[in-house]
C-alpha cells in the first residue's frame, strides 16, 4: 500500500466528498526540503530557521539567511514555503544574543518576545525572507503569539522593510497559535493575520502546563487531549470570523489518528513531516467531512486522550 500510496503523492488531496485539505510538510534542515518535495507535499508548512541560529557564535548574516531561504525555495519548485522566524529562547539559548537568566524560560523570554526586543535580528531576517524569488512564495509565520498588538508591531516592521526594498506585492503573515490565550482570542489575532498555524506541541505543553522537555511529565503530553481539541476548534471559529484559513504544524498533524480529528474541527491544511505525506494524503482520500465532524464531536466530549485515540482507531481499524 505504501508504494501505492507513493504513486499518488503528488496529485492534490481532497477528502472523498470533495473537501480540499492541503498537505505540506515541515522542514527543519535545508535537506528536508527535497525530500517534501519528493514525497509530494505541497509546500513547506513550517521552515524552522533555528537550524541557521543555534551552534554557532555570530547570527547568520541577511545575505547568508537569503540563500539559505531561496535554495529551500527553489527545492520547494514554486510551492509555497511558509517561513517561521526565529524561535530562540526558553529552552534554546544562542551565545550572540543575550538573554536574562530566567527561572522559568518557557514562560519567559522565547519566539516574538525575543524579536521584538531584538528588532536588528528580526528586521535582517525579515529582509532575507522578503529577498527570495519570485516575491510571495514565501509567507511569514510568528512563533509564540500572546496579543493582536505583537502581530501589529511584527507587521508593522515588515510593511517597513517591504517599503525599502520596493516590493508592491504583498506578503503573507501568519500567526501561530501555540498559546492557549490565542486560541481563546484566535478572533483577535485573526483580524491581525492572513492564516493561522497551530503549533500543538507547545499548545499542549501550556494547556497542560507540562513540560515537553521534562521526563517525568512528557509521556503524558497529548495532543489529542479533549482540552486541546477544544482550543483547536476555537482556534478555526475565530479565524472563520475573519475568512482566514487554519493550518496544524505541530507534531498531530503527521499523526494520521489526528488527521479526521483536526478536519472535522475546521483545520485545512496539515504540515507534517515528508516521509508521511504519502500515506496522509491516502488516507484523507478515504475521509468525508461529515464523518470527520461526527467524530470530532464526539471527541470532544470525551476526557482523555486516550479515549480519542480509541474512538479514532475503532472508526478507522486499520490505523
Ligand atoms: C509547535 O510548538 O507545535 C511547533 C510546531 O513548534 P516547535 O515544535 O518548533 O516548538
Ligand atoms: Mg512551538
Amino acid at each position: 500500500r505504501r508504494e501505492a500510496n507513493l504513486a499518488h503523492a503528488h496529485e492534490g488531496c481532497r477528502t472523498a466528498d470533495g473537501v480540499r485539505i492541503e498537505v505540506f510538510a515541515n522542514v527543519g534542515r535545508p535537506g528536508d526540503a527535497a525530500s517534501a518535495t519528493a514525497k509530494g507535499a505541497e509546500g513547506c508548512g513550517l521552515l524552522r530557521t533555528e537550524f541557521l541560529f543555534l551552534e554557532r557564535v555570530t547570527a547568520p548574516s541577511e545575505a547568508e539567511q537569503a540563500a539559505q531561504y531561496q535554495e529551500i525555495a527553489d527545492a520547494m519548485r514554486g510551492h509555497p514555503v511558509v517561513i517561521r522566524t526565529l524561535d530562540v529562547g526558553g529552552d534554546k539559548p544562542l551565545a550572540y544574543l543575550p538573554l536574562p537568566k530566567e527561572e522559568n524560560p518557557v514562560l519567559g523570554l522565547r519566539g516574538v518576545r525575543v524579536s521584538l526586543r531584538h528588532p536588528d535580528l528580526l528586521r535582517a531576517q525579515l529582509r532575507a525572507i522578503l529577498r527570495v524569488k519570485p516575491v510571495g512564495v514565501c509567507r511569514i509565520l510568528v512563533p509564540m503569539v500572546t496579543s493582536a498588538s505583537e502581530m501589529r508591531a511584527v507587521r508593522e516592521i515588515i510593511e517597513d522593510e517591504r517599503e525599502a526594498l520596493g516590493i508592491t506585492e504583498p506578503i503573507s503573515v501568519g500567526a501561530m497559535i501555540e498559546v492557549p490565550v490565542a486560541a481563546v482570542l484566535a478572533d483577535r489575532l485573526a483580524a491581525e493575520a492572513d492564516f493561522l498555524s497551530i503549533g500543538t506541541n507547545d499548545l499542549t505543553q501550556y494547556a497542560l502546563a507540562m513540560d515537553r522537555g521534562n521526563p517525568h511529565v512528557a509521556a503524558q503530553l497529548d495532543g489529542l487531549h479533549p482540552g486541546v481539541l477544544r482550543l483547536v476548534g476555537q482556534a478555526v471559529e475565530g479565524a472563520r470570523k475573519h475568512g482566514r484559513p487554519v493550518a496544524v504544524c505541530g507534531g498531530i498533524a503527521s499523526d494520521p489518528r489526528a488527521a479526521p480529528l483536526l478536519i472535522g474541527l475546521g483545520v485545512t491544511e496539515l504540515s507534517a513531516t515528508p516521509a508521511v505525506v504519502p500515506d496522509l494524503k491516502a488516507f484523507i482520500r478515504t475521509l468525508t467531512l461529515p464523518q470527520c465532524v461526527e467524530v470530532a464531536r464526539t471527541a470532544l466530549r470525551f476526557e482523555s486522550g486516550d479515549e480519542v485515540r480509541a474512538l479514532v482507531t475503532s472508526t478507522w481499524p486499520g490505523l
